[in-house]
């Protein structure tokens, strides 16, 4: 009977040690639950165990080869070994398959776990039964003082099984051909070479025990190629992207009531210079007061922009459909571009699908705005030449697609600013265009505005040449139009003033400005007006059977807003007077809101001579 001695078992110890070392690191750690992980701790458990069976089989076979148990404790290492084998194969299918996608806690959806639950039992049961196989098949033990090794058919077959094992996962990574130079797969690749290495080194010096050592060296390894995300980094990455939400949010709605002050001043300068412009001026006088119009119209649309970018930052904006004339918004935007254009040298060319449904459903307001927008940029970017206007469907079913071109002799961008172009704040060739006002906004909120939609936009651009902006997005068509749609556009018929005479108009708005604002505006129309500061004032007067034909009522006043002032009103049995929403706050959307809360309108402020007197002519124009 031989003495064993430490040498034999010298591997094993080595092994025992950096193994418990990497276990202790590796449970310190804080992990996420993922299948990955619990797979890691199933292979350090069984490393553990073959390694001790490993130590023990050898002890016991050197020191006693005959004992009772030096067999069966051989075997059961082989059972260990294969059992190591077989949760590996579980790994490298795991992170070989398609399925194998978790979400950000890294848990996976109920699908995939069932189908892995499903190859997991397959696998174990082959397992079961391979190790049924090699504790009931023959297996020799050959010991020699400190020299000992198995053979026989129970050692054959443990290694033809692992060699089948390694073939599927050879397979796997075939299929994977494009990830194989994925770190997950070092692991697998090692276990290869170290066990080609190992048989040979033990065909030639059979007492080198080295293949739990392989094993337990490929446990460390996938340690380190294991995806592991360190939870505390993901605490403190989640923590920073909350706080950089949190300060996108307060930038967001910082802007937004920026915007909102910005207009209510802008009211005062617009509707006074606009009430001065019809008044018996000097010329010089009316041009003077004509650039102050079109300089305040120019701050509005920047306040406009920021107002809907920090809207769509905040997912703020949303996507008000109805049902519109299609061709109606085209032949505004003609108009609109063409007095954009003024006395520009440049052919404006429209093209427009004669077969254009007739009534849509969508955000007819967005898609003005978008193609508002190309077609003003195109107006600024462009000194002579032509501007196209196209506009043509694609119809599948009730589904319209709308694909709207416009495209430019204008300066053109550059290739490597395409790329930039829908960035905010990013303007080109600025030395170029100092001359062209502009925010850099626009598109960056027609992208926006067009992935809402679902739709698509593209450039094509040559420097110098021009550029042609495309843009799709896909309309219900409507095929019996409902009574009260589409939007009508009412035609500007001349106002009766006489009619007018006598009418009386209540403004209710916390802010004296933009009180004498609407005054003035109203005075125009020979129609008497009432001012009340606050929502209370108007309640009393209609309390006090005051009668008026209209009232415009700003929905921002501190301590009672417009939408509950209406509210109120709406409980006296005897009102009955049309009520219109003002406000700063114009993003699209709103008149919708308005009218839902029981609002007969909606004005936005500034207040747009047109359309106070489309409100005039719908409300007041009448005997
Ligand atoms: P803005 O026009 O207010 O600067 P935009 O977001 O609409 O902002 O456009 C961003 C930049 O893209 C512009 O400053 C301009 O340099 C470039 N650009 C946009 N449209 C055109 C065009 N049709 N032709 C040439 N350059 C354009």
């Amino acid at each position: 009977m031989g003495c064993i001695q430490m040498g034999s078992l010298y591997f094993q110890i080595a092994s025992l040690f950096y193994l418990s070392l990497i276990t202790i690191i590796y449970c310190k750690k804080q992990k996420r639950k993922t299948l990955e992980n619990r797979i890691y701790f199933g292979l350090i458990g069984i490393t553990f165990i073959t390694l001790l069976l490993d130590m023990a089989s050898v002890t016991l076979a050197i020191v006693n080869p005959t004992h009772i148990f030096a067999n069966p404790l051989c075997k059961l290492y082989l059972v260990g070994i294969l059992g190591w084998v077989f949760l590996f194969t579980y790994y490298i299918f795991i992170i070989s398959s398609k399925k194998n996608k978790s979400d950000d806690n890294g848990n996976l959806n109920k699908s995939s776990r069932n189908y892995f639950k499903k190859i997991f039992f397959i696998l174990l049961a082959i397992y079961i039964i391979s190790s049924i196989i090699i504790m009931s098949i023959p297996l020799n033990i050959y010991s020699d003082h400190n020299l000992m090794y198995t053979y026989g058919p129970s050692a054959i077959f443990s290694y033809a099984v692992t060699g089948v094992c390694v073939v599927f996962w050879l397979v796997m990574m075939l299929f994977n051909y494009k990830e194989i130079k994925d770190k997950k797969y070092l692991p697998a690749f090692a276990f290869i070479v170290l066990a080609t290495i190992s048989v040979i080194i033990q065909a030639t010096f059979p007492e080198i025990l080295l293949v739990t050592s392989a094993a337990t060296f490929i446990t460390v390894l996938t340690y380190f190629t294991i995806e592991n995300p360190d939870l505390k980094l993901i605490n403190e990455l989640n923590l920073a992207k909350e706080q950089a939400e949190k300060a996108n949010n307060a930038k967001s709605e910082f802007l937004s009531s920026m915007s909102h002050e910005i207009r209510t001043p802008l009211n005062a300068i617009v509707g006074f210079s606009q009430a001065l412009s019809e008044e018996e001026i000097s010329n010089e006088a009316k041009e003077e007061v004509n650039d102050i119009i079109m300089a305040s119209e120019n701050l509005l649309e920047i306040v406009n922009g920021i107002l809907d970018i920090s809207k769509i930052e905040a997912s703020k904006l949303e996507i008000v459909n109805t049902e519109y004339e299609p061709m109606k918004i085209l032949e505004e935007l003609v108009a609109l571009t063409r007095s954009r254009l003024g006395e520009k040298p440049i052919e404006f060319r429209t093209s427009f699908d004669p077969l254009l449904p007739k009534t849509l459903y969508g955000d007819y307001m967005r898609i003005k705005q978008i193609a508002l927008n190309l077609l003003t940029n195109a107006v600024k970017y462009t000194k002579t030449g032509y501007i196209e206007f196209r506009v043509s469907s694609i119809k599948k079913e009730n589904v319209c697609r709308l694909i709207i071109s416009v495209e430019d002799s204008g300066i053109g961008i550059q290739q490597d600013k395409i790329d930039k172009l829908f960035t905010k704040f990013e303007r080109f060739d600025i030395e170029k265009n100092i001359t062209i006002e502009g925010t850099g906004l626009g598109l960056a909120i027609t992208k926006k505005l067009v992935e809402l939609m679902n739709g698509k936009i593209v450039v094509q651009s040559v420097y110098g040449k021009g550029s042609k902006f495309t843009v799709a997005i896909d309309q219900q068509i409507v095929l019996t139009p409902t009574a009260s749609s589409p939007e009508v556009i009412p035609q500007e018929d001349p106002i009766d003033l006489s009619v007018l005479a006598g009418k009386k108009v209540l403004i209710v708005d916390d802010n004296k400005i933009n009180l004498k604002v609407a005054s003035r505006l109203l005075k125009d129309y020979n129609v008497k007006t009432v001012e009340a500061d606050s929502g209370f004032e108007c309640i009393n007067r209609i309390l006090q059977k005051e009668e008026y034909d209209l009232i415009l009522l700003d929905d921002m006043m501190p301590k009672m807003s417009g939408v509950e002032t209406l509210k109120k009103l709406k409980e006296i049995d005897t009102f009955h007077t049309p009520t219109i929403a003002l406000t700063a706050n114009a993003i699209s959307g709103m008149k919708e809101k308005y009218l839902a809360e029981g609002f007969n309108d909606y004005l936005s402020k500034p207040i747009d001579r047109k359309e106070l007197n489309r409100v005039i002519r719908k409300f007041l124009n009448t005997k």
